[in-house]
């Protein structure tokens, strides 16, 4: 039986990687092998999602975390070359754009194993972001690329890639499956954001994590200032990253919004039916408040799904606390249109038939 090692190593890339995993056992027409790069290592921003997302057990976990960018990249792929060595894969595949994406697609091309990108041709044109870098380079060095838009089937058009040896593929976007199989489950366990004594409909729903915003005290500053005029209205609930927390700590941040730790993916989704807003610098974030119905105030200068902004259901922010004031005041008034479908047909099953396809070739 064919074999595929998928590497990964982020939280958004456990949540991405259980729709494929689930679609590869109920199929069974080949094997997977998980390797988890160590990235992202508390309970709260891995465990938990393997345990929730029902993913099997990472056969290694190459335990590489907390350094800065090179010698992360570096040392996943000192680790992973043996790894790769050992189990001769017949396809190595890497989700989106953190140090793990780039350091499993590095090591596979460079031993002639074959690379699948899942959430390829994403850019924001902004090189000072390092999962611009990671994701541009991953896409050049990638057999199958699997596109969640049009607009990075595009990009990649763009940049030449049509010229290549590679294949690219619109497939929607693979969270809009992880999104699906969730809402299924919303108000089994709603005990955990009673606890937090949220009502429906009643508060906003934010997360901060970009290294651009959180590596700098003044822009910090600023967005939790626009937090703080936001929750002089409504409740900001914010899910705090290990980073944005270190970040806080070191510049000596305080706020009034409420703080909480990282939640599961339950909890989340959860949090993103009963919210009226989300504020946020994730990617993944942006999309989910989208499924959810729910606008979304994206705090960066540009962003990747562009077709949110241009729908108007998002909206670019930046760190100004006015803008982030005066836009929240907007969408909360205007009348939405969520009915266009943005994400594509049943992504998850497109990207597994593609897989299986190639493998059978
Ligand atoms: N998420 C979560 N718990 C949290 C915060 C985020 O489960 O406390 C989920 C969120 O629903 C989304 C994903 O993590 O599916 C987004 O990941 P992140 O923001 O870390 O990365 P990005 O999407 O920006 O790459």
């Amino acid at each position: 039986m064919k074999k595929i090692i998928t590497v990964l190593g982020a939280r958004p890339q456990f949540i991405k990687a259980a729709v494929l995993s689930r679609l590869i056992r109920s199929r069974g027409d080949f094997s997977e092998v998980i390797v988890h790069t160590g990235q992202h290592y508390d309970d709260n921003m891995s465990e938990i999602f393997f345990r929730e997302l029902e993913i099997p057990d990472p056969t290694y976990n190459l335990e590489v975390n907390g350094k800065a960018h090179g010698a992360m990249t570096g040392q996943m792929m000192e680790k992973l070359e043996p790894v790769l060595r050992e189990e001769e894969p017949d396809l190595v595949v890497v989700y989106g754009d953190t140090n793990s994406t780039l350091a499993g697609a590095l090591v596979a091309r460079k031993m002639n194993i074959p690379v699948a990108h899942i959430e390829a041709g994403l850019r924001s044109y902004n090189m000072r972001m390092p999962e611009e870098v990671n994701r541009i380079l991953t896409d050049r060095i990638s057999d199958l690329l699997f596109c969640p838009t049009e607009q990075a089937m595009r990009n990649l058009e763009k940049e030449g890639f049509g010229g290549f040896d590679l294949k690219m593929i619109l497939t929607g976007d693979i969270m809009k499956d992880s999104v699906s199989f969730f809402k299924k489950r919303l108000g089994e366990d709603a005990e955990g954001l009673k606890r937090l004594g949220l009502e429906e409909g009643s508060f906003v729903l934010a997360t901060i994590h970009r290294q651009e915003n959180t590596e700098s005290e003044e822009q910090l500053r600023s967005i939790f200032n626009g937090l703080e005029s936001i929750s002089a209205d409504m409740k900001v609930v914010l899910p705090l990253h290990p980073r944005t927390r270190a970040a806080m700590n070191e510049f000596k941040i305080q706020s009034s919004v409420k703080c909480i730790e990282p939640v599961g993916y339950g909890d989340m989704q959860q949090l993103l039916h009963q919210c009226v807003m989300v504020v946020t610098d994730s990617g993944g974030l942006q999309k989910e408040a989208y499924f959810h119905g729910k606008p979304s105030l994206v705090v960066r200068e540009e962003t990747e799904w562009l077709e949110l902004v241009e729908a108007g259901l998002a909206r670019l922010v930046g760190s100004d606390p006015e803008k982030m004031k005066a836009s929240f005041d907007a969408l909360r008034t205007q009348e939405l249109d969520f009915s266009r479908d943005l994400y594509g047909k049943e992504p998850g099953t497109r990207i597994y038939d593609e897989i299986a396809a190639y493998l059978k070739r």
